[in-house]
C-alpha cells in the first residue's frame, strides 16, 4: 500500500529515503564493500545496460549513500510541485566534498567559451574555483552586485556567451542575500542554467526549487551534517534525465564520490535538522540583539536586523533570518584577536553548522592571504567576526561573548590572576 505522503519536515527528515534492510536493521548499515556481486554474466550484463536496478561498483553507488541522496531530494522538495502541480522530483548525487559537487556541476554543464554570472562574497573555494581552475579550461566568470537586477539584466543581454547563473544566498561572511525568484526569472527568460549554493539556508528555511531553478547545491559537512564529522557534498537537480546521463557519468569519471561511513553520519545528522535549526536560529536571534546593543560593537550582520540591506529579501524567500551572522569590532585587527583569543566555551575555527557555536576571524584566518584593500570592498574588514550560532544554552553562549568582549586588560590584572 503506498504510504500517504508526511505532512511535516522531520518526519520526511527521519524516513524519506530509507528503504528496508535486507536483515531487518533498523538503520540502512554502513555497507562498507566497494563491489557487488552477480548471481551470472546476464544478470552482470542487464545491471551494466540499466535492465535491471542494482548496484555493480561503489564509486557508482552504495546502498547507504543512496539513503543520504533520497533524504535530500525529499527535504529539497518537500511541498514543492511543478508546472502542472505534481510533487516535483528531483535527483541527488553525494560528493566526496561540497567542493567536488561544484566541479561535477560546473563540468557537466560547461564547456570552453562559456561564461557564469555570479556575485561577490562567495565561499572562498568557490571563488578560488573560478579563479583558478575553470579559466584554465576556458570557462570565465563575471562578477556583479547581483542584488542590482538592472545591472544583471544589461549583463545577460551583452554578454551570449553566459550560460549559468550561480547563486550563493545567504552568502559569506556578510550574509548576503540575492533575490532567487527574480534572478531565476531573468535567468529562465535567457535560457540560463541557474543554481544556488543552499548551505547556509538548508532545505529547512529555503527552497530553492519553489523558483524553478535548475540545481541546488549543498556542502552537507555543515548545517545537514550538522555535528561536524564528515566532510560532503550534494547536487540536486531538476532535469532528471539529464542527471541520469551526462552528470552521473561526469560524477562517476572525475571520481569524487562519497563513502558509505560519511553517508551514515550524514544520514543521521539530517533526522535532526528541523529541531537543530530552530533552536540555532533561536539562539541567532538573541544574539544578534545582544551584540547590536553592546559598546564594543561597530555593526551586525545578522539578515533579522532591519538594518541589514538584504532584510527584505530574506524575509521574502527565507522561513527565518537563519543561524549565520557576523559583527565587527570597534578596535580592529587587535580586537578582533583579542576577541577570539579570549573565547572559552565557542570554539575558534573555520567551518560552520555544527552543534557548537563557531567562531572565526575571516582577516586573519580564510581571508588572511586576501588584500586588504580588495577583501574590504567586501565588507571583510579587520574587525569583522563571523559567527555560527550553536545549540549550546543561550546564556551560557551569551556570558562567553560578554566575558570575551571585555577590552584587554593591563598586565597587572594578568598579574593578580596568574598568583590566584
Ligand atoms: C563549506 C562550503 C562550501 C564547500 O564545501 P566543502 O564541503 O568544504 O567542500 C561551499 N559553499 C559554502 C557556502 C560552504 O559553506
Amino acid at each position: 500500500m503506498p504510504r500517504k505522503p508526511f505532512t511535516g519536515f522531520s518526519s520526511v527528515a527521519i524516513h524519506s529515503g530509507h528503504e528496508q534492510d535486507a536483515n531487518y536493521s533498523h538503520l540502512t548499515p554502513i555497507y562498507a564493500s566497494s563491489t557487488y556481486v552477480f548471481d551470472d554474466a546476464e544478470q552482470g550484463m542487464r545491471r551494466f545496460n540499466g535492465e535491471e536496478k542494482g548496484y555493480i561498483y561503489s564509486r557508482w553507488g552504495n546502498p547507504t549513500m543512496t539513503e543520504a541522496e533520497e533524504k535530500i531530494s525529499a527535504l529539497e522538495t518537500f511541498g514543492v510541485t511543478d508546472k502542472n502541480g505534481e510533487p516535483l522530483k528531483v535527483k541527488t548525487i553525494l560528493h566526496a566534498s561540497g567542493m567536488a559537487a561544484l566541479s561535477t556541476l560546473m563540468l557537466g554543464n560547461l564547456k570552453a567559451g562559456d561564461k557564469i554570472l555570479t556575485h561577490f562574497s562567495l565561499y572562498g573555494g568557490m571563488q578560488e574555483l573560478l579563479e583558478k581552475v575553470l579559466p584554465g579550461l576556458g570557462i570565465e566568470t563575471i562578477i556583479v552586485d547581483l542584488r542590482d537586477l538592472d545591472k544583471a539584466e544589461k549583463e545577460i543581454k551583452n554578454d551570449k556567451k553566459i550560460k549559468m547563473l550561480y547563486l550563493e544566498t545567504p552568502a559569506n561572511p556578510t550574509i548576503q542575500c540575492v533575490d532567487i525568484e527574480e534572478l531565476t526569472k531573468l535567468g529562465k527568460q535567457h535560457n540560463l542554467i541557474v543554481a544556488v549554493d543552499n548551505t547556509f539556508a538548508t532545505p529547512y528555511l529555503q527552497q530553492p526549487f519553489k523558483y524553478g531553478v535548475d540545481y541546488v547545491f549543498h556542502s552537507t559537512t555543515k548545517f545537514l551534517n550538522g555535528h561536524g564529522t564528515a566532510i560532503g557534498g550534494a547536487l540536486s537537480g531538476t532535469h532528471i534525465e539529464h542527471m541520469e546521463t551526462r552528470m552521473t557519468k561526469v560524477h562517476r569519471l572525475l571520481g569524487g564520490n562519497s563513502n558509505p561511513f560519511d553517508a551514515f553520519l550524514l544520514v543521521q545528522g539530517m533526522k535532526t535538522l528541523e529541531v537543530r535549526m530552530e533552536r540555532h536560529c533561536n539562539n541567532a536571534v538573541e544574539v544578534a540583539n545582544f551584540l547590536e546593543q553592546h559598546p564594543e560593537i561597530k555593526r551586525v550582520n545578522y539578515l533579522g536586523l532591519a538594518s541589514h540591506s538584504d532584510h527584505h529579501t530574506s524575509l521574502k524567500q527565507m522561513r527565518h533570518p537563519g543561524p549565520m551572522l557576523s559583527f565587527e569590532l570597534k578596535g580592529g585587527l587587535e580586537a578582533g584577536k583579542n576577541f577570539i583569543d579570549k573565547l572559552q566555551m565557542c570554539v575558534r575555527a573555520v567551518s560552520l553548522g555544527t552543534c557548537d557555536t563557531l567562531l572565526s576571524h575571516p582577516a586573519s584566518m580564510t581571508h588572511y592571504g586576501v588584500p586588504k584593500e580588495k577583501r574590504e570592498q567586501y565588507g571583510i574588514t579587520d574587525g569583522l567576526i563571523r559567527m555560527s550560532v550553536g545549540i549550546e544554552n543561550i546564556a551560557d553562549i551569551l556570558s562567553d561573548l560578554e566575558q570575551s568582549l571585555q577590552p584587554a586588560k593591563s598586565s597587572n590584572k594578568k598579574f593578580i590572576k596568574s598568583t590566584l
